[in-house]
């Protein structure tokens, strides 16, 4: 089940896979590792994630395919591609939990782009200071105005305009 979801993961075989952080959907029927901190993290105000997370922005952080294991539930997982919209794994799509609706991650090519809502982070949440958000994308988009320093990008990161 593994190697047909796809080469780009770590394997649960891999040995040398050191779990540093933990997720999981709500039912906890899919649960996943990462072996290593995220690239990036953002903040999205496009209307695709406002519309598909019933939520006004969406928190993403940014790891390699190659530091990602699915450990449990890959079975479960639904994929949607949002530009298609065809309930498909036609990369990047949205990927979610089939048994509770937890949005749980876009899937890009190489990217692996997390909810970080899903982490364990201990109670009360300590949230490392790697999967703090580094900017605001499509915030020309935006239904709520941010109140922080962050660069607020009308589009992509570095591709759009400063607001
Ligand atoms: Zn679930
Ligand atoms: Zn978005």
């Amino acid at each position: 089940m593994q190697k047909e979801f796809g080469d780009a993961f770590a394997s649960v075989e891999d040995t040398t896979f050191t779990a540093k952080y933990r997720a999981g959907c709500h039912c906890q029927a899919v649960q996943y590792e990462v072996s290593a901190d995220p690239v990036d993290a953002k903040i999205c105000h496009c209307v695709v994630c406002q519309t598909l997370h019933g939520a006004p922005m969406q928190w993403a952080a940014i790891f390699h395919k190659r530091h990602v294991r699915i450990t449990r539930g890959i079975a479960q997982l639904r994929f949607y591609n949002s530009a298609r919209q065809q309930y498909e794994r036609i990369l990047p799509c949205k990927v979610s939990c089939a048994v509770c609706g937890t949005l749980i991650a876009d899937e890009g090519r190489k990217m692996w782009l997390a909810f970080p809502s899903l982490f364990d982070f201990g109670r009360p949440p300590q949230v490392p200071a790697s999967f703090t958000p580094t900017c605001h994308i499509f915030y020309g988009m935006r239904v709520m105005d941010m109140h922080d320093d962050l660069p607020k990008w009308s589009g992509h990161k570095n591709k759009s305009v400063l607001l």
